[in-house]
This record gives structure tokens, C-alpha cells and sequence, in this order.
């Protein structure tokens, strides 16, 4: 079976475009493969080093997850602070990762701002940690929003150096596998990921700048939709949502240059399980006053549930806690096969 992992920050609220780019795709993972999801708690120091509710954050995640249709004792859910093996790798990977590399990383221009040099080290070494906790498992498939999408092509690189600069140590250790790279066979200690980025809304965008992505850490809550918001909310967060003065166009091509325009629509295809397509053959030449409503009506349709179940295991921390336990154990037990693997191969005694 194809080996899944992601992670989520416990950074804030989460929104629509942690559960339409990451969160419904990992349920859907679950039919046919091995899944590990992970609330990915030392990732939030990156950019924040205290947080005023670490616990909450980090359960309400783990709820999210929950709430959404991931099962937990088929699956494999935990905190990646309570598994050392990706601290350790990471820093190994710190150690494989040029320098060069890591100064094309966008998020980390966006996210250090202005004053690059008082920007953490962590915040710099993130995609490193982001490498380590996907190879810790050796696993092939990763689900994430289209704003990850470099990241992945980063790991796919730390693994090709990493599998590169230790062939002889891999082969004398005979922990290798048989992997093809483009239509070459190299054997190799750690696989080339695939990124999971595909459906009508990869990225979805702020609902007050349609060229800004939704994040939880947006200073204004107008720009998402959160899962915990409710009916009320929702609708606000909608109508106030900013557009153009035109009404929907019939045809894809009437959405170029109409970022607002473009990401409601996709938001509305992907809630509905439709293409962009078919949502304007529905709704094309109508005005965002008949077409907002409606998206209010399926955004509350689809995330309700969610919103309920959510609140629901958010009173019970004490079994949620039990749910991060066992999956961390799990996670435990397999990431210190991995570890072992990694020191026989570099060469270190323990
Ligand atoms: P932060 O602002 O703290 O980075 P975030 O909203 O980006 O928060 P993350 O925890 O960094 O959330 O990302 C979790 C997952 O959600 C990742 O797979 C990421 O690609 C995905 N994701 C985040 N924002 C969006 C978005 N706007 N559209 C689609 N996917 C998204
Ligand atoms: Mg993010």
C-alpha cells in the first residue's frame, strides 16, 4: 500500500483552505492507502516561538482531523514533538540541504517579511524539518494545498542528495529499495515523494485580496471562513466577500484576470465535488447577489457537520489526548526503524 503523510500547524483557527487543500483530501486518502496525519506542533515555533494555548491548539487540530472522517486506529494520528526522530532527521537533513536551496523557498520570503535577519533560524530550516517528517516514514504521497508545492520539490531534492551521497553506505547496509527517477533505476534508501495537489481550488485565497492566499495566521478573521465559525458567520464572511462589479462569466476563460471572481468559484466547485466548468454552466451570467447565497447555503451544508463533531470531541480532551498517545507510540515505533536504518547508513555508533 502507497504510504501517505501531512501535517497541520496548531497555529490558529482552521479554515477553509486547510480543509478543501489538505484536510478533505486526507480522508479520502484513507480507502486505499496507509495514512499518517500529524498536528505538526514543532513547525509552529517557526514563526512564533510562545504560544498562548499549545495544548488547545494542538487537540483542536487533532479534533479537526477527527471530525472530518479520519480514523484514528486505522490511521495513524499524532503530535510530530512527541516522535525525536524528526528533530533528528532534520538535522541530518540541515547537513544534506544546501544553502542555495533553501534561499529560493517563497514562504520563507513571505513569512520573514521585511526584516529578514530577525527571522528565526527555524523559520529559515523549515522545509528541512518538512523533509524529515515525510522520509522519516519513507513515505511516497503527500497530500497538501498548492502553496506547499515547492516544499515537496525541496524533500524530493534532500532525498535524491541524501541517496546519492550515501549509495555506497546504502548498498553495504542493504537497506535500499529499487526506485525509478524519470525512466533511470536508482537504488535508493528514501523514495521521491509525490505531491497530492489537484481539484478545482489548490489554493485558496483570501476573501478580502484575491491575490493572497487564506491563512490562519491573517491578522483578519473577514479573510477565511474557520471551521469553527458558525451559520451567522459564515454568511458575513460571504457577503462581504470582495468581487468585481460584473456578474459570473459562462466560460473559464471569463475568470482570467478576476482573482476574486475566480477563487469564489472554485471554492464553490470544490465544496459541491464539481469542475469550475460546471459551476459557471450553473450560474454563469448570473451576479454575485444570486450566486453568493447559494454559496453560503453549500458552505454551511458541508462544513456544519464538521463544525459540530468538532465541538463536540473539543469537550472530551481527555480521549483526544488518548488519540495522540496511541498514534504517537505507533509513529514511534516506526520512525525509530527508520533512525537505526539512518545510522547504520551515515555511520554512526549507538
Ligand atoms: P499558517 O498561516 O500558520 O502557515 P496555514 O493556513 O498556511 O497556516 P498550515 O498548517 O501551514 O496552514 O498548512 C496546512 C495545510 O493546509 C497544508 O497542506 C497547506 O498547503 C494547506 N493550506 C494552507 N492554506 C491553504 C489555502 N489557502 N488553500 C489550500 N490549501 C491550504
Ligand atoms: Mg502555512
Amino acid at each position: 500500500k502507497p504510504l501517505v503523510f501531512s501535517g497541520v500547524q496548531p497555529t490558529g483557527n482552521l479554515h477553509l483552505g486547510n480543509y478543501l487543500g489538505a484536510i478533505r483530501k486526507f480522508v479520502a486518502l484513507q480507502a486505499n492507502n496507509d495514512c499518517i496525519y500529524c498536528v505538526v506542533d514543532m513547525h509552529a515555533l517557526t514563526a512564533q516561538l510562545v504560544h498562548e494555548d499549545m495544548p488547545n491548539q494542538t487537540r483542536s487540530i487533532t479534533a479537526a482531523f477527527l471530525a472530518a472522517g479520519i480514523d484514528p486506529e486505522k490511521h495513524i494520528v499524532f503530535n510530530q514533538s512527541a516522535v525525536p526522530g524528526h528533530a533528528e532527521l532534520a538535522w541530518i537533513f540541515n547537513c544534506v540541504a544546501r544553502i542555495g536551496w533553501m534561499n529560493r523557498m517563497t514562504q520563507f520570503k513571505d513569512k520573514a517579511g521585511k526584516d529578514r535577519e530577525q527571522a528565526s533560524l527555524g523559520l529559515y530550516a523549515y522545509p528541512s524539518l518538512m523533509a524529515a517528517d515525510i522520509l522519516l516514514y519513507r513515505a511516497t504521497h503527500v497530500p497538501v494545498g498548492d502553496d506547499q508545492k515547492q516544499h515537496l520539490e525541496l524533500t524530493r531534492d534532500i532525498a535524491m542528495k541524501f541517496n546519492l551521497d550515501y549509495m555506497e553506505h546504502i548498498r553495504r547496509t542493504g537497506y535500499g529499495i529499487d526506485i525509478t527517477v524519470g525512466d533511470e533505476p536508482v537504488h535508493a534508501y528514501f523514495p521521491m515523494v509525490e505531491p497530492l495537489i489537484d481539484g478545482p481550488a489548490p489554493r485558496v485565497m483570501s476573501l478580502r485580496d484575491g491575490t493572497k492566499k487564506m491563512s490562519k495566521s491573517d491578522a483578519s478573521d473577514l479573510s477565511r471562513i474557520n471551521l469553527l465559525d458558525d451559520e451567522e458567520n459564515i454568511s458575513k464572511k460571504i457577503r462581504k466577500a470582495k468581487t468585481d462589479p460584473d456578474g459570473l462569466p459562462s466560460e473559464l476563460a471569463g475568470l482570467a484576470g478576476r482573482p476574486e471572481a475566480d477563487n469564489l468559484v472554485g471554492i464553490y466547485a470544490a465544496l459541491a465535488d464539481k469542475s469550475k466548468a460546471d459551476v459557471l454552466s450553473e450560474f454563469g451570467g448570473q451576479q454575485f447577489s444570486v450566486f453568493k447565497p447559494a454559496l453560503v447555503d453549500l458552505a454551511v451544508h458541508v462544513l456544519s457537520p464538521i463544525t459540530m463533531e468538532m465541538r463536540r470531541l473539543m469537550a472530551d480532551p481527555g480521549h483526544i489526548d488518548a488519540v495522540l498517545r496511541d498514534g504517537s507510540a505507533r509513529a514511534r515505533a516506526r520512525a525509530d526503524v527508520t533512525m537505526k536504518q539512518v545510522r547504520d547508513i551515515i555511520g554512526f555508533l549507538y
